[in-house]
């Protein structure tokens, strides 16, 4: 058994951002300036995008395109069980209302049939989540957004590299949201981008995330003089940092070697728990490219003779972290609470969310960590 506790989702922090992080320190401009302008350059130039607005959160992000779609309070936002509570939550602090569909067992993701049955007079915009970093059925629901007049936002917190017949996550839909959290695949500590092919999305996303002020306020304490800035609307204070844009400028310079590398992990333990008694992550589809963010296996009980929560124990016990995504939202109490949902009501979703487990999928995983993972899953589930 390995003596160190394996942390599930570390990042792989190298040395040019350090010292972009000492540098910015050392010119004591910290908050918004021309690093987050520049991470937000390298993004939209890696995601084919015209524009890309930093945040300090992809909460934040999903909460702004919530607001900058202009939809009217209680207006329903059809999104998927299996996702993270910030994506609920934004619905709601936008004054909006959530509704679920149920997921596709195979892919995890929204399926839309349960999509198409969901709608309302009230249906104004769809928010699918790509789900591990596999792509949702895109065609399908911007199909969908097309016959009902809906808005699209993609949560692409597992997604930036998710590619779809051609094109890239974040880039389909209306907005994209991208997440540079800790566990990401790139991270920037706490950050978000909204990715838009809109330009006025873009300014309304850029204005309303630094408190309504006119565009640009944050170049107003530069050296090339003093200007006004004049608020134009009742915004938040959702900006991201130079120090944040610091790790992240260089973070997606390796987005690629990052996910070559978790590709070659995810295929080592896809040959290592071929003889389990579990499911593995569905084979990738043609035509589709999968980010690889979480790799999540299923444990059922009576085929496993273990329940999920007690493999969770057992790795841990053998000083393996582990994620569970997720557990649903119904599920959690306040939503039952709020909105009446049934967990029952989405059997898949419910299927997945009591099996599933995910294992270290991390670019900073040595080959060692990675053996270690195999052993301690291999030595908990019985054969
Ligand atoms: C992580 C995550 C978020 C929130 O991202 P933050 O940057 O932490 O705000 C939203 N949606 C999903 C699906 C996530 O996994």
């Amino acid at each position: 058994m390995r003596d160190s506790y394996l942390v599930f989702g570390q990042p792989l922090i190298e040395r040019p951002e350090i010292d972009e992080v000492v540098a910015s320190m050392q010119s004591a401009w910290l908050g918004t300036g021309p690093k987050a302008a520049e991470f937000e350059r390298r993004v939209a130039a890696y995601k084919g995008v015209p524009h890309a607005v930093g945040l300090n959160s992809c909460t934040a992000g999903l909460h702004l395109a919530c607001v900058v779609l202009g939809l009217e309070p209680g207006d329903e936002v059809i999104t998927t069980p299996m996702t993270f509570c910030a994506t609920i939550n934004a619905i709601v602090h936008a004054g909006l209302t959530p509704v679920l569909a149920d997921v596709d067992p195979r892919t995890m993701n929204l399926d839309p049939a349960a999509v198409r049955q969901a709608i309302t007079p009230r249906t104004r915009a769809i928010l699918p989540v790509h789900f591990a970093g596999r792509p949702c059925a895109m065609d399908e629901l911007m199909a969908i957004a097309e016959q009902h007049d809906l808005k699209v936002i993609e949560d692409c917190a597992h997604a930036i590299e998710t590619e779809y017949r051609g094109r890239k996550a974040g880039t389909i839909g209306d907005l994209g949201v991208l997440s540079f959290y800790s566990t990401k695949n790139i991270v920037t500590g706490e950050g978000g981008m909204v990715l838009t092919r809109d330009p006025d999305l873009a300014r309304r996303t850029k204005t309303m995330g630094l408190h309504g002020m006119s565009h640009d306020a944050w170049k107003r304490f530069r050296d090339d003089g003093y200007r006004h800035y004049d608020v134009e609307e009742i915004g938040f204070k959702y900006n991201m940092m130079d120090l944040q844009a610091a790790i992240g400028m260089h973070q997606i310079e390796r987005v690629e070697r990052y996910w070559q590398r978790r590709l070659e992990i995810w295929t080592r333990y896809n040959e290592a728990f071929e003889s389990l008694p579990i499911t593995r992550p569905a084979p990738f589809a043609e035509g589709e490219r999968h980010a690889l963010h979480l790799y999540t296996i299923l444990v059922d009980e009576q085929a496993a003779g273990i329940s999920r929560d007690q493999v969770l124990v057992g790795l841990h016990r053998r000083n393996i972290g582990t994620g569970v995504h997720y557990r649903t939202i119904p599920d959690m109490t306040v939503y039952r609470q709020r909105f009446g949902w049934d967990p029952a009501a989405y059997p898949n979703a419910k299927h997945i969310g009591d099996r599933t487990l995910s294992l270290p999928l991390s670019a900073k995983l040595t080959d060692q960590d990675v053996e270690d993972v195999i052993q301690a899953v291999q030595a908990v589930i019985p054969r």
